[in-house]
Order: structure tokens, then sequence, then C-alpha cells
């Protein structure tokens, strides 16, 4: 179950309690944090809790310190450490950085809660996850033949927006999204604080801004063999294979004039002409489009 939620207003004081001490005597340590301070000193967390609390059970040992792993993520990627053990050492051997997400040094949550917190927020049916992850894929090599500079892959499916904007039409949503709740919390904490300090501009009238990137995956794409043609002296054989990311597929990187292994991302950005300011506000995933197939 869903511990104590140490209310926004709470953090705030032990934020400038416990840094105005060291900002006193060692100025520079604590400015070199300046941009995330102010981030996390602003970011009002209290409006999570309610959409959040329906992934605790009932029962149970109460999880504590919800709003300071939350916090941990959000200055992890400030600072863009990519590795939740070396944050956690970080966040253990530097007090500026545990007092930033509300927590004394002595008191950071470990590397399983905070993996703990990703399992609760990604809303991937664990059943789906297992079946995509031990079933058998297709192997593709990657492309030999290179396409020129800025010159974009032609559409693997003809007409696949047409029909995601007829399905849209129509009112169809993707309710089983496992980022849902990450859209959720986004659009909650971020866009709509947002939108009411004005940074969005008329929001009846956004200005709109889109485009692609290419993210690569961490996962191999040789895959795991499970076939014996190995035995066989058969090295390069084309049989299905495991994949640790069945997801991702070959793409043309235009810009960077290379193939890449991942997945393509098409960003959406409201952006205020008068203050000049954009804030990402949508994410559609390419693979999305997939389960439409
Ligand atoms: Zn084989």
């Amino acid at each position: 179950m869903l511990g104590y939620w140490r209310p926004h207003i709470d953090y705030q004081s032990f934020l400038v309690e416990k840094l105005t001490p060291i900002f006193l005597s060692d100025r520079p340590f604590v400015e070199q944090y300046e941009k995330a301070l102010s981030k996390l000193y602003s970011l009002d967390l209290d409006p999570l809790k309610p959409i959040i609390a329906g992934r605790y059970s009932h029962t149970g040992a109460p999880a504590i310190n919800q709003p300071e792993l939350f916090r941990s993520f959000i200055l992890m990627s400030e600072l863009k450490i990519h590795s939740i053990p070396k944050w956690v050492q970080m966040l253990r051997n530097n007090r500026i950085l545990s007092y930033m997400i509300g927590l004394e040094p002595s008191q950071v949550p470990g590397v399983g809660s905070h993996y703990d917190l990703v399992n609760r927020l990604w809303l991937e049916n664990p059943d789906v996850e297992y079946e995509s992850l031990h079933s058998l894929h297709s192997f593709s090599r990657k492309p030999h033949k290179k396409l020129k500079k800025n010159q974009k892959q032609p559409p693997q499916h003809p007409g696949i927006i047409q029909k995601l904007v007829d399905l849209a039409l129509q009112g169809a949503s993707f309710d089983s999204r496992p980022e849902l709740l990450m859209q959720q919390i986004f659009a909650k904490i971020g866009v709509e604080p947002s939108a009411k300090a004005g940074i969005l501009g008329n929001v009846k009238k956004l200005s709109i801004s889109g485009d692609g990137t290419c993210i690569n995956s961490g996962g191999s794409s040789y895959g795991i063999k499970v076939c014996n043609c190995n035995q066989k002296g058969i090295y390069n054989c084309d049989c299905k294979r495991r994949f640790s990311d069945p997801g991702a597929r070959w793409g043309w990187d235009s810009y960077h004039e290379c193939w890449f292994y991942g997945y393509t991302e098409y960003i959406l950005s409201a952006y205020n002409k008068d203050l000049k300011c954009e804030l990402v506000w949508f994410k559609l995933p390419a693979s999305m489009a997939y389960l439409l197939l």
C-alpha cells in the first residue's frame, strides 16, 4: 500500500533548511546544481498521489518515500546519469543530491526500490511482455545499401497515418499502451501547471511543431539462436530467434547517414512565440503504429 506522502510545501521547507548552511559556507558547491534545484523546488508532486494510488495494493507494508523516489528519477535524468546502481551510490555519497530528492543520505532508497517504481508506472502486461521476450521472431540483417544525405526511408506501411487519423476521428484511443500512466503523470505535473502559469500561451490556439528522431535500442540485432544449424555447419541461417528488444527494427538515420537499430519517435511540442520557449507535450512512438497492423 501507498505510505506517507510528504506534502510539497514540507519538502520545500526541508530543502531550504538543509541547503542554507551549505550555501553560506560553500556557495559554488550549491550553485552548480542551480538549474536542477529550481526545477525540483517548483515541481509540485502532490497531484501525483491520486493518479498513482491505484498502482499500490491495499494490503502489505506501506511503500514509503514515493515522491522522493520520483524526484530521484527526475534528478538522475537532469544530471544525465543512466545507471540506477551508480546513481544510488552518488545519492548516498553527496548530501546535496540526497537533500534535493528530499532525504538524508542514510535514508536514500536502494536500487530495488527504484526498480519497483519503474514497474509500477510502466503498464506493460507481464504476460504479454514474457510472451514477447520468449517467443521467436524473424531475423533481419543490417541493410547494405546506404541512402543519400537527407533522403528518408520510404514508409513501410503506407497509409498508416490515414488509418490513425480515421480511428482518432471515430473517437478511438489507445488505452492499453504501457506508457499511458507516464503520459497522465506528465500531463498533470508538467503540462497542466505550465498551461496555468501561461507558459504555453493561449491553450485554445497552440502553436505546434513536430519532428522525428532516431532512438537506438540497447538490444542486440542478432538475437539469440535457438536452432541447431550451427551443429550442422550452417552459421548464417535465417531461422527465427529470440530477441531482448523484439520491437526494434533497422531504420535509416538520414541526418547521420547510417543505419540504426531501434525505434523512430515522433515528438510534438507546443511553442510559445512570446516567451520563446517550448514544451514537449506528446510523444508518439512509432512502435504504436504496429499495434494497429
Ligand atoms: Zn538456424
